[in-house]
């Protein structure tokens, strides 16, 4: 299993230990030409989505890496990552990606308060701890869009054919599990590719 992990900003490095931990390989995403690589997923990680929408643009990746999720390459954006697929933003006028029809509010929990930790059962997964830093959460779905996760009531985790998008960082616990979910599930895709 070879994973894509958008390495441009952020907390990147973290995902890489946690796949790498579960027996994957690690493609890291800077430029065009790393995304010839044979890649079975990409995890979009968390920092700063505006930053790297920007990157993205300049490097050329953004319309590449459109398409790729849009053939159905399975994608899991976790924060800012969630900001880069949202299709549309409550409180920005940006749009990324765009791939997942969800509205997201940016910096919801206030940026004071915007880090706290919890826990709550996610869909498929079970319960898992959730850091929450200066987090988005998911003001609206499409229909067609799984929630995954809540909390307070508030939607942080969705699920949309073959994107994952989540508020909270996984990556900052010392859980695996929706890591090791997400390799079963490129594992699963790139098997009915085959
Ligand atoms: N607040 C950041 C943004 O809007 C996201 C924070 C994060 O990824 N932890 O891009």
């Amino acid at each position: 299993m070879k994973i894509g992990i958008l390495a441009l900003q952020g907390a990147f490095i973290e995902h890489e230990e946690i796949v790498r931990k579960l027996g994957a390989t690690v493609i890291e995403i800077r430029q065009l030409s790393d995304l010839e690589e044979d890649i079975d997923g990409i995890i979009l990680p968390g920092g700063e989505s505006t930053a790297q929408g920007k990157l993205l643009k300049e490097l050329g990746l953004l319309q590449v890496l459109k398409e790729i999720i849009q053939s159905g390459l399975p994608v899991m954006g976790v924060c800012a990552g969630l900001i880069l697929l949202a299709e549309k933003l409550s409180n920005d006028t940006k749009q990324h990606l765009g791939t997942l029809p969800i509205k997201v509010k940016r910096n919801a929990y206030g940026r004071q308060l915007g880090s706290f930790s919890s826990q709550s059962i996610v869909k498929d997964i079970g319960t898992v701890p959730m850091t929450f830093i200066r987090a988005p959460y998911i003001e609206e779905v499409a229909p067609i869009v799984e929630v995954l996760a809540k909390v307070d009531e508030k939607i942080v985790g969705v699920c949309f054919q073959n994107q994952i998008g989540l508020s909270f960082h996984p990556e900052l616990t010392n859980s695996f599990k929706v890591h090791h979910y997400f390799i079963e599930l490129c594992k699963k895709n790139s098997l009915k590719n085959l």
